[in-house]
């Protein structure tokens, strides 16, 4: 299996002044400055990220991209052509944040999906159960739903992203056997329905730090991490990239 790849989210997060000595930060730590690590930013702050990173192996990725493919007269879009240009190399789609606040479904996404595969990026498929929906039995039926979108790009190069809702952000880390049990279970459904190589990738996202990371990337079912809070600071980053 290809080495772990952890993808920093900073989320709408940033300033031009913050974000230079953050990743001079980052380029200046060699657990982070290597390859299989990405830092996703804002929109518009991907040219000044691009432009640091330039002559690094850390890749550049973005937090969405339009659904909409060709350019033309859709008012604030940025299309994945225009990510793919300023040297992004992934893309996130469908992170928990934009199908809650953006109503983001499965014909959405699969158009993302699409867009950025042919802008020649790989997307970060973004899935995972709200506590009600665990509460309730439903994972497998939740994520099974989710991974449907990934029938636009069957056979494709991508990667899947498990973040259980309710623990992005809240501190609340799923247990090792909560992880490996839906890792598996999203490795058995691609590997089955979607087309994807052996070497599918499925990181775990949901407050991983620098004091769980040895234990959540340790599980041969974890292909990497997706991290929020903790990209935002380089020690602790650092740990996480150093743990994958
Ligand atoms: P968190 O966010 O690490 O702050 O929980 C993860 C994510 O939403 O990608």
């Amino acid at each position: 299996m290809d080495s772990k790849l952890v993808i920093g989210n900073w989320k709408m997060n940033g300033r031009t002044a913050a974000n230079q000595a953050l990743v001079a930060g980052m380029l200046a730590d060699a657990d982070i400055n290597r390859a299989g690590v990405g830092i996703a930013a804002p929109d518009i702050y991907l040219s000044q990220l691009a432009t640091m990173l330039q002559g690094s192996q850390i890749a550049v990725a973005a937090q969405d991209a339009s659904r909409f493919a060709a350019d033309g007269a859709f008012t604030g879009e940025t299309s994945a052509a225009m990510l793919a240009d300023i040297g992004c190399r992934y893309v996130l789609v469908g992170h928990s944040e934009r199908r809650q606040y953006f109503a983001e479904d499965n014909a959405a996404l699969s158009a993302k999906l699409q867009a950025v595969v042919a802008a020649g990026m790989v997307p970060v498929l973004c899935v995972g159960e709200t506590l009600a929906q665990r509460e309730a039995g439903q994972v497998e039926a939740v994520i099974g739903q989710q991974l449907e979108a990934l029938a636009a790009i069957n056979g494709q190069h991508y990667v899947v992203a498990y973040e259980p809702v309710w623990a992005i952000g809240t501190g609340k880390v799923a247990t090792i056997e909560q992880i490996d049990e839906v890792h598996k279970q999203i490795r058995a459904v691609v590997l089955q329905c979607y087309g994807a190589s052996d070497s599918i990738r499925v990181l775990y996202g949901g407050s991983v730090k620098a004091d769980n990371a040895d234990a959540i990337l340790s599980l041969a079912s974890v292909g990497g991490a997706l991290v929020g809070g903790a990209s935002l600071e380089v020690n602790g980053f650092g740990k996480i990239c150093q743990a994958a």
